[in-house]
């Protein structure tokens, strides 16, 4: 079932576990994720009616530290999609080595309906829906698709409210004035960014004048290209919800980026209609071309990013793909069948659990802060992020050649899964 996200899991971690140094029991029981609350949140909307939104809450594994995972607010949000993104959570902290296990959250709806009041009433009662399982020492939500700061704030606030005091600790990726940290809204696409650099440096080839083409112009997609540009490489193609944008010399990424953070669409930028000021009259940027979200990923360029959704590279367009390596910034772009034969045509892909880790290793150096009470500077932030992420991309690359290893995703996962069940081990079984 290439298109349940949960399935996909299974299969990657069955992938891995020919592999990996892990009891057959334990390997079961990580299947299998701890609770999943489902929610139902009556919300009055500003247009005076009531509407019946659904959410949940997984917790899908906590033997090495309390749960951590963020929030997404999505139309195609279902138990099965979070409980899969609590899973690659999971993999994804232990195989950056840190303190935490692994959750997700999610409540479908579509935020482009709805006002910042709704979404603000909408958050606070999500909140409260799960407020009895989240907690500083428990399970820390940060943000994800659609939610973002202003969502942290919201969710703190809840909570601190039937605490009685301020409990900034309870969600990582809040406002700066509340106890966020420096680095954090680019931290997953400045991860995204470092882990390319180095793949290039590994694979021996140059990243100065390369060519990108980056799925999502998000938080991820936007901050990777941000980042990549300022590198040297040669963002051509780069898309969101309404279609993609396409010039084989190369993107005015300072001009997307200030267009779409004004609220405007890829393809109104295509259109030239609401081009911003950073581009208009530029003689240096030709009119990139419109094409589809399917066309951007069969681009013939050095790298390929996916940085939306989930399950787009698959069976059906992965013998179409031209890219010669993959850096997956999404959760779980690639479905099983796809990545077999992505290895099988020896494309690297670097997966998501490295390649996207960024966020959460920023969003734990916020949790640090504050239980410190203390804040650090954007400098000491970005290089311990540095310095974590490319631990784990040099771990994961000795797995890889030392083990023999069929591809980067069996490595990463290995190793994700022999610490975690390590740490089963030696905890044991209760009671
Ligand atoms: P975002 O909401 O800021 O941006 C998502 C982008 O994808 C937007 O440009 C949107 O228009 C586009 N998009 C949505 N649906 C699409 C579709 N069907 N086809 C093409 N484009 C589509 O979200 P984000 O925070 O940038 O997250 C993007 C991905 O990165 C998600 O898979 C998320 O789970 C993952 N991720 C995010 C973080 C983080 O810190 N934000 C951390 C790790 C992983």
């Amino acid at each position: 079932m290439a298109d349940d996200p949960f399935e996909n899991m299974l299969a990657q971690m069955d992938r891995a576990e020919e592999y990996a140094d892990v009891d057959h029991g334990v390997f079961e029981r990580l299947k299998h994720p701890e609770r999943t609350l489902k929610v139902t949140l009556p919300v009055e909307l500003e247009s005076g009616e009531v509407e019946v939104f659904e959410g949940y809450r997984c917790q899908f594994d906590s033997a090495r530290g309390p749960f951590k995972g963020g929030v997404r607010f999505h139309p195609s949000v279902s138990q099965r999609e979070v409980e899969a993104l609590a899973g690659w959570m999971t993999w994804k902290t232990a195989l950056v080595d840190l303190p935490y296990g692994g959750a997700k959250g999610g409540v479908i709806c579509e935020p482009k309906e709805l006002t910042d009041r709704d979404l603000e009433r909408l958050t606070r009662r999500y909140t409260e829906g799960i407020r009895r399982m989240i907690g500083p020492e428990v399970d820390v939500p940060a943000p994800d698709m659609n939610t973002n700061p202003q969502t942290m704030a919201w969710m703190m606030d809840t909570y601190s409210m039937y605490e009685g005091y301020s409990v900034p600790q309870v969600v990582t990726g809040k406002p700066l004035e509340i106890g966020g940290t420096p680095g954090r809204v680019e931290a997953t696409g400045r991860g995204v960014s470092l882990v390319t650099e180095r793949l290039f440096e590994y694979l021996d080839r140059e990243l100065t004048d390369a060519t990108v083409a980056i799925q999502g112009f998000g938080n991820v997609g936007s901050n990777a290209a941000r980042l990549l540009d300022e590198s040297g490489a040669n963002v051509v193609a780069t898309s969101d919800v309404s279609g993609a944008a396409y010039d084989p010399d190369g993107l005015d990424v300072a001009a997307l980026g200030a267009h779409v953070d004004a609220g405007g669409l890829i393809e109104e930028y295509v259109a030239g209609d609401l081009r911003g000021s950073a581009g208009e009259g530029d003689s240096r940027w030709d009119d990139p071309d419109a094409i589809t979200n399917a066309e951007l990923l069969t681009l013939d360029v050095d790298v390929l990013i996916p940085a939306a959704v989930e399950g787009v590279i698959t069976a059906d367009n992965v013998d179409d793909l031209r890219a010669s390596a993959i850096v997956e910034a999404a959760n779980g772009p690639t479905t099983v069948a796809a990545d077999k034969a992505l290895t099988e045509r020896d494309i690297q892909v670097v997966p998501d659990i490295l390649a996207n880790a960024g966020g959460v290793i920023v969003s734990y150096l916020e949790w640090v802060q504050n239980a410190q009470e203390f804040s650090w500077p954007l400098e000491t932030v970005n290089a311990e992020l540095e310095r974590r992420i490319g631990t784990a991309f040099d771990e994961t690359i000795e797995q890889y050649d030392t083990e023999g290893l069929p591809d980067l995703r069996t490595a990463a996962y290995t190793l994700a899964l022999e610490r975690t069940a390590k740490a089963h081990e030696y905890r044991g079984l209760f009671p």
